[in-house]
C-alpha cells in the first residue's frame, strides 16, 4: 500500500502563461487594426473634405492671380487702342503728320507695357507693325502683311470676328520666338474698326505667376479655352503647341474620367456670354483612379477657365501614418510588455511556484507555497495544504490497518503464534538460504498425543486452552529469531530451524516434549496431562533436495514416534535417540 501518487515534475501541457500571452497578443493586434482602420477612415474623410475646398481655393487663387496679371496690360492696351492720335493715324496710315503722333503715343505707352512690344495691324493696308520702346522714327515701318491665309495671323481675325472690344490668344511670338499670352484690341473710329493693336506677356513668367502655388504632383492647374483646348499648364513641359503654332492639348484627353468629361462638356456648353459668368468654382468629385477632386472656375471677364486637379494625397497618404503606427506599434508593445512582467510578478510566478512545490518530492512534507499570502494564491494553498494534512492522516491510517491487516492473516487467531500460510511462506525461503549458504536446516513436526481423547474428557473449550498454553511454550523454547513455530492445523504444530543440524534440533525437541509432559494444565481445580510427539527431519540441502520431501520424511518421524508409543522424538533416518 503506497501513498497517494503525486506527478514528479508538474508540467502542464498547454501554459497558462503562454496561452494569456497569446490571447493578449490576438487582442492587441484586433485593437490596434480597429484603431488605426478607425483612424485612416476618419482622417480620409477629413482629407477629402479639405480636398475639396482646397481644389476650389486653388482655382480661385488661379483666377485672382490671371486678373491681377492681365488686368493692367489689358488697361494699357485698352488706352492705346483709344487713343485718338492712334486711331487717326490707323485711319489715315498715309498721314506722316499722323504717323508722327502715333509714334510718339505709341512710345508713350511701350515703355510702361510689360512686354515693352506692341503688334498692330491696319485694317486697310492689312500692313503688320511691330514696336519695341526705343527704336528710331525711322524704323516705324511695317515689317508685314497680315495675311488671312497665314495661321499666325489668326489674332488679328480672330480679335475682329470677336463680339467684344477685345480677344485674347496664345502662341509664339513672331519675332522674339517667346512663346505669349496675347491681349488684342480693336482699334474703332467711331464703328468701324481701322485695326487691332496687341501686347504680348511672356507666357513662362505668366505660368510662374498663376501656378506658384501648385505641387504638380498632387495639383495639377490648367488654363483653358472655351473649346476645352489648354492655353496654359501648371507642369509647363507637358504643355506644347501644335503644327500651327497653337496650343494642341485638350482638357478631356488630361483626364478621360466620364464623370469629368460630362462635367466640363456642360460647362463649356453654358459658357455664354463673358462678362456675365459667375466666378464661382465648381468642385466635381472624381472617380478613384483619377485625381480626386477637380475644380472649374472662370477667368474673370474671358471665356477661358481654370481647372484645378486636386489629389488628396497633397493631404493624406499612407506614408504619413507611418509615424502614427509606429508610435501606437510602441504603445502597443510597450503596454504588452508592462503588462507581461506584471502578470509574471503577480500571477505566473507565485502559480509556478506553487504547482513546483506540489511535486512528489515534497508533497507530503514541505510547506505549501502561498499558505502565508492573503490573496487568492494563498487561499488555493492553504486549501490544498489542509486537503494534503487531511489526506496524510487518512494515508497513514489506512497503512496502519493495511499491516494489522497483513500480520492477523498470518497468525493463528487460537494461539497467537503463525499460522500454516505464514509457515508456508518462511520455508521455501530458509530452504533457498540453507542451499545458498550450505547449513543445516531442521523442521520438526508436532502433534499432540491423544488429544481427541482430551478433547473427549475435558470438552472442547478446554482442549483449546490447552492448545494455548501449549503453543505459549512452544513459542517460549525458541530462542533463536531465525527459529519459527506456527501451528500447523488442528493440534498439529511445525518448528522451522535454521542453520540447525540434528543434534540442535534434537535438543530443542527434547526440551520442548519435556516441557509439555511436564506440563500441569489446571481443570477446575483438577490437573490435566498432555504430552507430543515429535518428528525432526534436517538437511544441508542442495537444489537436487525437494522441499516436499525433506517435509514429508519429518511427517514420517513423527508417524514413527507415534507409532512408538508416542510422547518421543523420532529422527528422520528412523534411529530413536
Ligand atoms: P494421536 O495420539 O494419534 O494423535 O491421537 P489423537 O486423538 O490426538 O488424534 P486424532 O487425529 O484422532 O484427533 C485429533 C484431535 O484433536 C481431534 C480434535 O478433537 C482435536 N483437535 C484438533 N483441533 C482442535 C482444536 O482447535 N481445539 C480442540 N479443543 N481440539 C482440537
Ligand atoms: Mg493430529
Ligand atoms: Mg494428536
Amino acid at each position: 500500500m503506497s501513498e497517494i501518487e503525486v506527478s514528479n515534475k508538474p508540467s502542464p501541457k498547454r501554459k497558462l502563461a503562454s496561452r494569456v500571452r497569446n490571447v493578449h497578443m490576438l487582442i492587441l493586434v484586433l485593437v490596434l487594426a480597429l484603431v488605426t482602420a478607425t483612424a485612416a477612415m476618419i482622417i480620409t474623410d477629413i482629407a477629402s473634405d479639405a480636398s475639396e475646398e482646397l481644389a476650389r481655393f486653388y482655382s480661385i487663387e488661379a483666377v485672382g492671380r490671371f486678373s491681377i496679371h492681365a488686368s493692367q496690360e489689358t488697361a494699357l492696351v485698352r488706352d492705346v487702342s483709344r487713343s485718338a492720335a492712334i486711331i487717326n493715324w490707323f485711319a489715315d496710315e498715309e498721314n506722316p503728320a499722323k504717323k508722327a503722333a502715333a509714334f510718339d503715343e505709341i512710345m508713350k505707352y511701350a515703355g510702361t507695357l510689360q512686354s515693352a512690344n506692341v503688334y498692330f495691324g491696319i485694317n486697310k493696308s492689312l500692313n503688320e507693325y511691330s514696336i519695341n520702346s526705343g527704336i528710331p522714327f525711322a524704323d516705324f515701318i511695317p515689317f508685314d502683311k497680315i495675311n488671312p491665309a497665314d495661321a499666325y495671323n489668326d489674332w488679328y481675325y480672330n480679335c475682329i470676328r470677336s463680339t467684344h472690344e477685345y480677344a485674347f490668344n496664345i502662341d509664339i511670338d513672331k519675332v522674339t520666338k517667346v512663346p505669349r499670352f496675347w491681349i488684342n484690341y480693336k482699334v474703332m473710329e467711331d464703328d468701324n474698326l481701322v485695326g487691332v493693336i496687341c501686347s504680348g506677356i511672356a507666357l513662362d513668367e505668366m505660368i510662374d505667376c498663376l501656378f506658384s502655388q501648385y505641387n504638380t504632383e498632387n495639383v495639377m492647374g490648367y488654363i483653358i479655352d472655351k473649346n476645352g483646348f489648354i492655353q496654359m499648364d501648371s507642369a509647363p513641359s507637358n504643355f506644347h503647341f501644335d503644327e500651327k503654332g497653337k496650343p494642341g492639348n485638350n482638357i478631356r484627353a488630361v483626364c478621360p474620367d466620364p464623370v469629368f468629361v460630362s462635367a466640363i462638356d456642360k460647362y463649356l456648353t453654358n459658357i455664354g456670354d463673358i462678362f456675365n459668368m459667375s466666378s464661382q468654382a465648381e468642385v466635381i468629385k472624381l472617380n478613384k483612379n483619377y485625381y480626386g477632386y477637380v475644380s472649374i472656375a472662370p477667368v474673370t471677364n474671358m471665356d477661358w477657365s481654370v481647372v484645378t486637379f486636386f489629389n488628396n494625397g497633397a493631404l493624406y497618404s499612407i506614408k504619413k501614418f507611418f509615424p502614427l503606427l509606429i508610435i501606437m506599434l510602441s504603445a502597443f508593445l510597450i503596454y504588452m510588455l508592462a503588462s507581461s512582467i506584471f502578470m509574471h510578478w503577480l500571477v505566473f510566478r507565485p502559480v509556478n511556484h506553487l504547482t513546483n512545490s506540489l511535486s512528489a518530492s515534497n508533497f507530503y512534507i514541505g510547506e505549501i507555497f502561498g499558505c502565508n499570502r492573503d490573496d487568492e494564491i494563498g487561499i488555493l494553498a492553504q486549501t490544498i495544504q489542509r486537503m494534503r494534512d487531511r489526506l496524510s492522516t487518512y494515508n497513514a491510517e489506512l497503512l496502519r490497518a493495511a499491516r494489522e491487516r497483513e500480520r492477523l492473516i498470518r497468525i493463528d487467531q487460537l494461539t497467537e503464534i503463525p499460522n500454516r500460510r505464514n509457515f508456508d511462506e518462511r520455508l521455501p525461503l530458509e530452504w533457498g538460504r540453507a542451499i545458498r549458504t550450505k547449513t543445516p536446516i531442521s523442521i520438526l513436526i508436532l502433534d499432540l498425543d491423544y488429544f481427541k481423547d482430551y478433547n473427549d474428557t475435558y470438552g472442547h473449550l478446554q482442549g483449546d486452552k490447552a492448545l494455548q498454553v501449549i503453543a505459549k511454550i512452544f513459542a517460549q523454547e525458541l530462542k533463536r529469531t531465525s527459529d519459527l513455530v506456527a501451528r500447523w492445523g488442528g493440534e498439529e504444530f511445525a518448528i522451522l530451524l535454521a542453520n540447525t543440524d540434528f543434534n540442535g534440533a534434537y535438543d530443542v525437541a527434547e526440551r520442548i516434549r519435556e516441557k509439555v509432559e511436564n506440563l500441569q494444565i489446571q481443570v477446575e481445580g483438577l490437573v490435566s496431562k498432555v504430552t507430543v510427539s515429535i518428528g525432526i527431519n534436517c538437511l544441508i540441502p542442495t537444489s537436487n533436495n525437494l522441499l516436499e520431501e525433506f517435509i514429508h520424511h519429518a511427517d514420517m518421524a513423527l508417524y514413527t514416534a507415534k507409532r512408538e508409543g508416542r510422547n518421543r522424538v523420532c529422527l528422520y533416518n528412523g534411529v530413536q535417540l
